[in-house]
């Protein structure tokens, strides 16, 4: 049976891992927070009866910054619990053929055995700054795997480490090193300001395009059952210079930059494994490059700024 015929419904569709989506998949159900408000059971439903999917593809959180998470830990936590509960509960009562949700390495535990796996998901505290959204998105893999059994729910977890791409948050106060740096970057050659980043450029960081999880997610909708989450984010790491200097070339940047080096650097490594993915037939090569990615991500930037996310 072709996945592809039926109805698939996609929450979060408005953003950077939908819009990779929407590519790929235009004749799918892609909804956000104007049209059904996730946090509310009732507006949930009728999402539900309004649409009567066969797939769900998960996607809607409220995502955010090392900032954006410490500042707001209650409503980080009460809205990812709301929206997950109430999808989750819908798909249930709406008998939906499978449903895939979206987690992140990021909710592995502080201390941990690198590298990450995701049987050590719920094994130790996560990292402080960011519990509140760290824990709601645990308890997604927990109903996950509650309704697997008590319900016999297709519902399955899919675990990406950073990623960047197309219509992604560019907020200098609030977003991921890639689009900050795109961002500082365009704003010192057009204003002729110093490039000032955080931290000393070494911490080692893995990075996914969000199209490649968009070809991902596709495949596991496909062929991935089990119960167990699974880590699907490009293993090779770099280190922030080194993605520094691939943006720099990118977009032609020969200024200097000044590391602060007053600000948090972050632990030095968090290397996570795709071993199970691998063995469903996707491979390393098939990873976007880097640099090819950032090519993309920044034309599109320049195509739509000053009308892009955060700016
Ligand atoms: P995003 O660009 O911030 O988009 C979030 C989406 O969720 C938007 O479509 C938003 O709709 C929707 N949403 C938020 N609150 C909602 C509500 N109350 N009701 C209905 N829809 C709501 O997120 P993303 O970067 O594409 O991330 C997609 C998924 O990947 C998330 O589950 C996230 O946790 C996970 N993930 C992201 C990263 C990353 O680096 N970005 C890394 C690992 C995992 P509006 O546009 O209307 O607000």
């Amino acid at each position: 049976m072709d996945i592809l015929q039926e109805r698939i419904l996609v929450t979060g569709g408005s953003g950077m891992v939908g819009s990779a989506l929407a590519e790929m998949i235009p004749n799918a159900m892609f909804i956000d927070s104007s049209m059904y408000d996730l946090t509310d059971q009732v507006d949930t439903n009728y999402l539900f009866l309004d649409t009567n999917p066969d797939y769900v593809i998960h996607l809607a959180a409220k995502v955010g910054g090392v900032k954006a998470n410490a500042d707001n830990l209650g409503s980080f936590y009460y809205d990812n619990i709301a929206i997950n509960t109430n999808v989750l509960e819908g798909a249930r009562k709406f008998k939906v053929k499978k449903v895939l949700s979206l987690l992140s390495t990021c909710i592995y535990p502080n201390v941990v055995t690198y590298p990450l796996t995701e049987e050590q998901i719920h094994d130790g505290p996560p990292h402080p700054s960011n519990y509140a959204y760290a824990y709601a998105k645990r308890m997604l893999d927990i109903q996950s795997q509650a309704y697997r059994k008590q319900y016999g729910s297709n519902f399955i977890t899919v675990v990406p480490n950073n990623l960047f791409g197309e219509h992604d948050n560019f907020d200098l106060n609030d977003s991921h090193i890639i689009p900050a740096v795109i961002r500082k970057i365009y704003e010192a050659k057009t204003n002729n300001k110093q490039l000032i980043l955080w931290g000393d450029g070494k911490p080692l960081r893995e990075f996914t395009y969000s199209k490649d999880l968009a070809r991902i997610v596709l495949l596991l909708l496909s062929d991935y059952e089990e119960p167990s989450p699974i880590n699907v984010g490009n293993p090779k790491e770099y280190s922030i210079k080194e993605v520094v200097k691939i943006i720099s070339d990118v977009m032609d940047y020969n200024g200097d930059v000044v590391w602060d080096t007053s600000k948090p650097k972050g632990q030095h490594r968090k290397p996570s494994s795709n071993a199970k993915l691998l063995n469903l037939g996707w491979q390393n090569k098939d990873y976007t490059p880097l640099r090819t990615a950032i090519e993309n991500t920044y034309k599109w930037f320049i195509d739509n700024y000053p009308n892009v996310r955060g700016c």
